[in-house]
């Protein structure tokens, strides 16, 4: 029986070759933080970000560099054979830069809009309509992408004003809460108004708390079938913010709601970018919508593991999967589904093992030096010596071209 929640229905929406919402997986996105005008570094980065399995990759222009950097981009990475949707996000300039350099208009594949940051007072009408109206010409979806950090405050105030005046005010942050919900379903409205199809509009509301993220979504996604990009924004470095994310969007996916997903974190200086798709990768995966990569199911050891041996083994077959997964992806149907149990000894060992594709059980302290394998359930080789590890990954390698059908190569 399968306890996959049941998504919400939205509006699907084509991003290049991607479709974001209606019946799709939940696509996973990310950002750069390169300077888009620096073509070979955003280009070596959108390469490990889309290696790593981003579906889709936001790049901000800002600048006229920028814009005109973008379809050389593109070039480049194509001829690598890369071709993943480019998303352009936009700040205060978007409706100039879109204008003035048609080939950055046609080389994204969709524009990332903040009603918050288009323009003050009189300009924002006309400024987002300018936008608007590029990306009808060149047939690209937009994300209208509001964020708590830049909240249109003129809006902010309307609702503030009439919530004072209201016979049973709501608290100053349930307004704000709505005001994020507002400002992204009228600026869509808006959009569609100006000639734009509700199946090219992605709308966000980000926020930085877990709470708040909870709430607006399930507000938006009440009040309209568009398809909904999900992620905390400013969700911070390290383990808070791996957490605060999977927190927040755990429990929105878990109610069907969420169409794409991005993990906003901040990197270590010089720290590897795509751990940001790995996560937003683990968390569908772990949540058991959409498989990725093999699962490897390791316990957390303890008194009974008292050598580091168990850590180095169970940490050698993570990266041996992971580094091998590229190709074995090519090369075998639904190799992604497999798991792959590496425990510390024999208390729970073989059982957890039975229960994964193969497993491997070590020994314990004091337990017998050798390490029965259990393969599809049944008991296999025994493992013993200096070589268990290199072993057990040829005995998985071994399991594999077994169990998965190739792909017929073209
Ligand atoms: S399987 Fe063994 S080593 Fe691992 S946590 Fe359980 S008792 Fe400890």
């Amino acid at each position: 029986m399968s306890m996959r929640p049941t998504r919400r229905q939205s509006i699907p929406v084509r991003i290049g070759s991607v479709t974001v919402g209606g019946p799709a997986p939940v696509v996973v996105q990310s950002m750069t933080n390169t300077d888009t005008a620096d073509i070979e570094s955003t280009t070596q980065q959108i390469k490990a970000l889309a290696r790593a399995g981003s579906e889709l990759v936001r790049v901000t222009v800002n600048t006229d560099e920028a814009a005109a950097a973008v379809p050389h981009v593109r070039d480049r990475l194509a001829r690598m054979g890369i071709h993943v949707p480019i998303v352009g996000d936009f700040h205060f300039n978007g409706h100039k830069l879109l204008k003035a350099h048609p080939a950055c208009a046609e080389a994204l594949a969709k524009y990332r809009i903040n009603p918050g940051n288009v323009g003050r007072g009189s300009k924002r009408d006309p400024q987002f309509a300018e936008m608007i109206e590029v990306a009808i010409r060149n047939d690209k979806p937009v994300r209208i992408g509001v964020n708590w950090g830049s909240l249109d405050q003129d809006l902010l105030t309307r609702l503030m004003d009439e919530n004072s005046k209201s016979a049973d005010p709501m608290d100053a942050r349930d307004v704000t809460r709505e005001a994020l919900v507002v400002s992204a379903l009228e600026s869509a409205k808006r959009a569609e108004e100006l000639g734009l199809g509700s199946d090219h509009i992605v709308i966000s509301c980000k926020v930085s708390g877990v709470q708040d993220l909870i709430s607006v979504y399930r507000n938006l996604a009440k009040r309209c079938d568009y398809a909904l990009h999900l992620g905390l924004t400013e969700a911070g470095m390290g383990s808070k913010g791996i957490v605060a994310s999977t927190a927040g969007m755990a429990v929105l996916l878990q109610e069907g709601i969420g169409d794409t997903i991005r993990v906003s974190l901040t990197p270590e200086p010089n720290g590897d970018r795509t751990t940001e798709v790995i996560v937003a990768q683990e968390i569908l995966q772990t949540m058991g919508l959409r498989s990725f990569m093999p699962m490897v199911v390791a316990c957390p050891g303890c008194g009974r593991t008292t050598s580091t041996y168990f850590q180095e083994l169970a940490q050698k077959i993570q990266s041996h999967i992971r580094h091998q997964m590229p190709e074995w992806r090519k090369q075998f149907v639904g190799v992604e589904d497999m798991t792959v149990a590496v425990m510390g000894c024999v208390v729970n060992g073989p059982g957890e093992s039975k229960h994964a594709n193969i497993g491997i059980s070590l020994p314990g302290t004091g337990e017998r030096p050798v390490a029965p394998v259990y393969v599809d359930g049944e008991k296999g080789p025994t493992l013993k010596g200096e070589h268990i590890a290199e072993e057990f990954q040829s005995l998985v390698e071994e399991y594999i071209a077994k169990t998965y059908a190739r792909r017929e190569t073209a």
